[in-house]
């Protein structure tokens, strides 16, 4: 048979490639620490199962949900936008519940790019923005974030050509891989860049719920004139550990809220309405275990920067996210030396490089590890001397 051209130009999901090597070691009876995916190992919070667990045994539950979802799982987004950003959302016009962010991401590249069209994305990122920009047949203008510029989009970089052709934006703060924070004068910065040019803005808002010390991410939403260009997308799957049961949203502008809809009315047919339930709870209920996860992964945080730092790594301590991103030691690239740290004390992180060419010289580690499995991953760190680099 004959498979598309557009498989053969995906690279390997990172992900994929190292569950397999996991898989192999655990096989082998290695105990593995792993700092890899981000996918909550705290439990999905008892009164969201609790409602899972009635609504399931409604028969209209059983049967094909909306593509637009339930009415109410709509105002209950616009009902947390509010009472978390102080947003007002038109829940019939500005909200649309998604099957995880991941999913409206992807369909997203369909409502505004055709074959040739030219999307900005930024370098490192998230896979799936360039992903779906190739699988829409249209091709991605990098934009590269470096440190100095606190991994934020350098705009007047971007050739005045390349602004005016370009048909949407992608941008993640609190961002993964980096952890990095965009201010609202950074995120404004990015929105006029945008209507200057008739460019759709569109924010992945995964990690506005985990800030630190204090810090509380803010939205784009919150934006003069964010919803005459944009769109935000959020999840349930870091902010409530809910990763598994699969529900997210974009809100914002009218008209592309309306276009993601009629992409997905012709693909999918909604989420599961006892999983919109559940959904409900979470937005409308005792916000509390947002608190409480944040306690979690700050102690972690501060356990793995400290051992990082031990073991002689340059590490920022993040504001936010569920990730640290630390330097790898001069020598080494990012996968030379995430292959060192695996081969020799059993410990997965994820490559900088995996995230794109400008994520290399760094290395991702995910918070996402029950408590005694990262000490056990920072006993190992601190413990070992970092061998001498091998020149190829
Ligand atoms: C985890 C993650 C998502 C995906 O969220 P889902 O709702 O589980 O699909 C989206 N964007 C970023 C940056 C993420 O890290």
């Amino acid at each position: 048979m004959k498979l598309s051209n557009r498989l053969g130009k995906l690279s390997p999901y990172p992900f994929v490639e190292i569950s397999r090597i996991i898989a192999a070691k655990r096989a082998a009876g290695v105990d593995v620490v792993t700092f890899g995916i981000g996918d909550p190992d705290i439990p999905t919070p008892q009164p969201f199962i609790d409602r899972l667990l009635t609504a399931s045994q409604s028969p209209p539950n059983h049967r094909y949900p909306e593509t637009d979802g339930l009415p109410e799982l709509r105002r209950a987004i616009a009902y947390w936008y509010d009472q978390r950003f102080g947003v007002k959302l038109d829940p019939d016009k500005e909200v649309l519940p998604l099957i995880g962010a991941k999913e409206g991401i992807g369909h997203a590249a369909f409502c505004f790019l055709d074959p040739g069209d030219l999307a900005l994305i930024p370098d490192p990122a998230y896979p799936v923005y360039g992903v779906g920009t190739m699988f829409a047949g249209a091709e991605s203008y990098t934009m590269p974030l470096h440190e100095e510029n606190g991994w934020l989009p350098e705009l007047d970089a971007i050739p005045d050509e390349v602004a005016r052709a370009a048909k949407v934006m992608w941008l993640n703060y609190p961002n993964n891989p980096t952890s990095a924070v965009a201010s609202a004068e950074d995120l404004e910065s990015a929105l006029a860049f945008c209507r200057q040019n008739d460019i759709a803005l569109l924010h992945d808002a995964a990690y506005s719920e985990v800030g630190y010390d204090g810090y509380r991410p803010s939205s784009f939403m919150q934006l003069d004139g964010a919803k005459e260009m944009g769109l935000e997308f959020h999840s349930l799957s870091k902010t409530y550990n809910m990763t598994g049961w699969r529900i997210g949203m974009a809100v914002g502008n009218a008209t592309m809220i309306k276009a993601l809809f009629q992409i997905k009315a012709n693909l999918d047919s909604g989420i599961p309405q006892s999983i919109q339930e559940m959904a409900i709870e979470a937005l409308t209920g005792s916000q509390e275990c947002i608190e409480e996860n944040r306690v979690v992964y700050q102690r972690r945080r501060d356990l793995v920067v400290q051992a990082l730092r031990r073991l002689g790594l340059k590490t920022a301590v993040p504001q936010a996210s569920l990730y640290i991103w630390s330097h790898v030691p001069e020598g080494f690239t990012s996968a030379q030396f995430a292959a060192r740290l695996l081969d020799e004390i059993n410990i997965v992180v994820t490559p900088g490089s995996s995230y794109g060419k400008c994520g290399e010289g760094y290395i991702r580690l995910s918070l996402t590890t029950p408590d005694e499995r990262i000490e056990e991953g920072c006993r190992r760190l601190e413990g070992w001397r970092i061998p001498a680099p091998v020149r190829s």
